[in-house]
């Protein structure tokens, strides 16, 4: 199976080809030719097989240039119990009768970003062994507080690769910014943006467009690579938990073989509900998928109106992996939903690139209201619905999952549709504790971090992750703050001097 750049579908590449380039050099991003089925039959014969066995079964649908060995080899070195803190690496938690809360930050870093980002180190290296390729890729992150860390986590000390992170000043969660900035490893660099995060993005945005940068590189066998949702890599590992989820649900009797779920996503990038997508498209049995945002409502507009407009003012939320205005991935969606009309998507994102919005045609914007429907809530809701969840069931959930079960307890009054439901969560709780301290006791108080994860575990009796907690013993190895403009200048220092540790 081949892989074409959304804006010339005549650039065609194997996946290793893909996930060693991330990025198409005509700007667009790799997207699979076609995509192979699961029958109901897969899903039952998959009911016995771990976390693991099912990932390379799906895996080895896409990666056809990969062997079942290799395949193999990088999925088990990723989903280990070491790295993951249950057996069985997703967990599904069921809140009332439609509700089922798909858990997906079980991984090191406390957030749904390890399930792609632990994978993608050993699916990167893979590559460059099967294009035969030894050149050292240098990997560049824009995030939004958790791509950074997990980014991190997941290539840390792996040969032949380093990592450059920017997360924007302004609005990253405490502990996010502490566990980037305490990050240890022979091969990682972090630094901030003066900024927010479309301001880190675009600066990110600017080295990989430098040419002379590329060609300094080139001269010292090195290559920049991108480990955002863009890179193919990224969303091959998300496709999985979907059909997983499924099976376990029909495994634990929840639903019936064939029965249709739903699937609610807090999204920000379009990253984690495309993957859902694609896993409906290879046949899930999947309803509708429904796009939650926080008050940065880009996409709920979008659904609703069929025009994407960037010209608004990113709001910083309690929710600040998904203030996001320009998603990415929807590009991707729109390619497969124009029957992949590689000419109406370079003229979109010009006018967006140009303009700062793009209108699409009715006859695509009937297709995506077949499948999706958009809500938005702002921090108020989001604190409610943490507050109301745990005094209804003693669950407790973070912030952007709130935003998630805000937008499903919407449709469902709006529609009546008692279709079962997969609820993603995307994170560990104690990841933003003074949100989720404030949505509970209803004050916030002047305290350290610290003090507030104490106050939570009390009322809640959560346990919290030790690595969270151990932060506070962690030295802070990076300071550095830097102006977007700066950014250029900044790579090519660190890069030259040899600024990892
Ligand atoms: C990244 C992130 C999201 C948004 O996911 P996308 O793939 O960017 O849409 C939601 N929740 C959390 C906790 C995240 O880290």
């Amino acid at each position: 199976m081949l892989y074409k750049s959304t804006r010339d579908k005549n650039i065609k590449v194997t996946s290793a080809r893909a996930i060693v380039t991330g990025l198409s050099n005509d700007g667009g991003l790799f997207v699979p030719e076609y995509f192979d089925t699961i029958s109901s039959e897969d899903i039952i014969l998959m009911q016995d097989k771990t976390y693991q066995e099912r990932s390379i079964f799906i895996l080895s649908k896409f990666l056809t240039d990969f062997s079942s060995q290799e395949i193999s080899d990088c999925v088990n070195s990723a989903y280990t119990t070491e790295k993951f803190s249950t057996n069985n690496i997703i967990e599904t938690v069921k809140l009332g009768d439609t509700t089922h809360l798909l858990e997906l930050w079980h991984g090191p870093t406390c957030a749904f970003k390890d399930m792609a980002l632990q994978l993608l180190p050993f699916l990167m290296k893979t590559s460059s062994k099967i294009i035969g390729d030894d050149t050292e890729i240098v990997i560049l992150v824009a995030t939004s507080g958790d791509t950074g860390k997990a980014a991190l986590e997941g290539f840390k000390d792996i040969d032949g690769i380093k990592v450059i992170v920017f997360y924007p000043e302004d609005g990253v969660s405490q502990i996010q910014k502490l566990q980037m900035t305490t990050q240890e490893g022979d091969n990682v660099f972090v630094a901030a943006i003066k900024g927010n995060f479309d301001d880190a993005q675009t600066a990110v945005k600017q080295v990989f467009k430098d040419v002379s940068l590329k060609e300094k590189l080139k001269i010292t066998n090195q290559v920049f690579s991108s480990a955002n949702s863009m890179n193919w890599g990224r969303l091959v590992p998300q496709i999985v938990y979907y059909i997983s989820c499924y099976v376990d649900l029909v495994k634990n009797g929840e639903i019936n073989i064939d029965e249709l779920v739903n699937i609610c996503v807090p999204t920000g990038n379009f990253g984690n509900i495309l993957a859902a997508y694609y896993a409906k498209k290879m046949g899930l049995p999947v309803n509708r998928l429904i796009c939650a945002s926080n008050e940065n409502d880009v996409l709920t507009d979008f659904i609703k109106t069929g025009l994407y407009d960037k010209n608004r003012i990113i709001k910083l939320t309690n929710s600040p992996s998904m203030d996001i205005i320009i998603s990415s991935n929807l590009e991707r969606l729109l390619f497969d939903l124009s029957n992949q009309n590689d000419e109406f998507i370079c003229r979109i994102f010009e006018n967006l690139e140009q303009r700062g919005y793009y209108e699409i045609p009715d006859s695509i914007k009937i297709k995506i209201n077949e499948i999706f429907t958009g809500y938005s809530c702002n921090d108020n809701d989001t604190e409610k619905t943490i507050k109301d969840t745990f005094y209804e069931y003693g669950y407790l959930i973070d912030t952007h999952t709130a935003v998630a079960l805000n937008a499903y307890n919407k449709y469902k009054y709006d529609t009546k549709d008692e279709t079962k439901t997969i609820v993603v969560s995307t994170a560990n709780p104690y990841k933003f504790p003074s949100s989720v301290m404030l949505a509970l006791v209803g004050e916030d108080k002047e305290i350290g971090e610290y003090d507030k994860l104490k106050i939570i575990n009390d009322l809640t009796g959560l346990k919290i992750p030790k690595q969270i907690f151990s932060l506070q013993e962690k030295e802070i190895l990076f300071k550095l703050s830097i102006n977007k403009e700066d950014i250029i200048k900044k790579v090519e220092d660190i890069i030259d001097k040899n600024y990892f540790k």
